[in-house]
C-alpha cells in the first residue's frame, strides 16, 4: 500500500490532494468517496467549495498536508465525516456535535416535516406555542421547529450533560437561546405541560442490533441514543404516557419510527389514550418514519 503521506506532501496541488484522498477512500470501501474528500479537504483547508475550485491549483503548505493526513486517517477508520468536523446541517441550518450526541440524520427531517404540518392546523392553548422535545441531543428537532415557528418557546430534556451543553451551544448560535431551555431528566419527567407539541426521536435499536450496525454509528454514535432495549420499544413505551400527561388538549406528539415500528408505536399511543393520526410519513426512502398522534379535548 502506498503511504498515505505521500499523496498530501507539501508541494502538491489542493486539487491532486482532493483527488487522491477520493481514491484512497474508494478503495477502502467508504461510500460517497468523492463528496468526503471535498468535505474533508474543505475543511482542513478551511475553504467552501468555491474556495477549492477557485484555489484548485495552488500547493499545500506543511500544515494543510498534515491537517488533510490526520483527517484522512480518521475517515479511512471508518469515523463519520461529520465525527471528525464535529458539525452537521440538519434542516438547512449547522449543528455543533459531540461524543454525547447522535449525528443528525435525513431521515429525522420528516419529525420536523411532520411537526410543522401538524403545527399549522393547531389552535394553540396558551399565550405562545410551546414544544417539548424528548432526548434532544444536540437539539436539531428542537432548535428546527424554534426556527420555523416564530415566538415559540421550547424545551428540550436529556439524560446526558454533554449532549445538553451541545444543545445549549447550538441554541445560542442559532440565535434561538432566549426561546429555549434544556433540562437533565428522564424522558419529560421534570417538564410540566401543557405543550403544543412534543417530539421525540428515541433509541430505538434492539440491543442485539447494535453490533449488526455500521462501524460508522456502533462505534461512534451514542449507545445511549441508540438503544432501545430488548425489542426496541422501551423509550416509547416510557415517553408515550408521560408525553400523554402533558400534552396541551388538541396537541399532538410526533415521534421517529424505526423501520417496521410505526404499528407498534401507534399501538403505545393508543393504549395512552391518544387519537393516532391516519397515516405515518415516510422519509425520502419510503419508509414509514413519523408517526403522531392528538391529546383529545377532555
Ligand atoms: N436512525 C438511527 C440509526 O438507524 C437510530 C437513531 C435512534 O435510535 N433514534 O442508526
Amino acid at each position: 500500500m502506498v503511504p498515505l503521506a505521500a499523496d498530501f506532501e507539501p508541494g502538491h496541488s489542493i486539487e491532486s490532494a482532493r483527488r487522491a484522498l477520493a481514491a484512497r477512500l474508494q478503495s477502502a470501501g467508504i461510500e460517497q468517496p468523492a463528496l468526503d474528500a471535498r468535505l474533508l479537504v474543505g475543511a482542513a483547508l478551511r475553504l467552501d467549495l468555491t474556495g477549492l475550485v477557485t484555489q484548485a491549483a495552488r500547493q499545500l503548505t506543511a500544515e494543510e498536508a498534515a491537517r488533510i493526513e490526520a483527517s484522512a486517517k480518521r475517515r479511512l477508520a471508518h469515523e463519520p465525516v461529520a465525527r471528525i468536523l464535529g458539525a452537521r446541517e440538519f434542516w438547512g441550518l449547522p449543528f455543533q456535535l459531540s461524543e454525547a450526541t447522535l449525528v443528525p440524520r435525513p431521515d429525522t427531517e420528516t419529525v420536523v416535516e411532520l411537526a410543522l404540518e401538524i403545527f399549522r392546523g393547531l389552535t394553540i392553548s396558551g399565550p405562545r406555542p410551546r414544544i417539548a422535545d424528548i432526548g434532544t441531543g444536540s437539539g436539531a428537532i428542537l432548535l428546527a421547529l424554534l426556527h420555523e415557528i416564530p415566538g415559540a418557546f421550547g424545551v428540550g430534556t436529556d439524560l446526558s450533560l454533554t449532549a445538553l451543553k451541545t444543545a445549549r451551544d447550538n441554541a445560542a448560535a442559532l440565535g434561538l437561546a432566549d426561546r429555549a431551555s434544556f433540562v437533565a431528566c428522564s424522558y419529560a419527567a421534570a417538564l410540566r405541560g401543557p405543550f403544543d407539541l412534543i417530539v421525540s426521536n428515541p433509541p430505538y435499536i434492539p440491543s442485539a442490533e447494535i453490533p449488526k450496525l455500521s462501524i460508522e454509528v456502533r462505534e461512534h454514535d451514542p449507545h445511549l441514543a441508540l438503544d432501545g432495549g430488548n425489542d426496541g420499544y422501551d423509550a416509547y413505551r416510557a415517553l408515550t404516557p408521560q408525553a400523554a400527561e402533558r400534552l396541551a388538549p388538541g396537541g399532538a406528539l410526533i415521534v421517529e419510527a424505526g423501520q417496521g415500528q410505526a404499528r407498534n408505536i401507534e399501538t403505545l399511543m393508543t393504549a395512552a389514550a391518544l387519537v393516532v393520526d391516519s397515516s405515518p410519513k415516510v422519509d425520502l426512502a419510503g419508509i414509514p418514519r413519523a408517526v403522531s398522534a392528538r391529546k383529545m379535548p377532555p
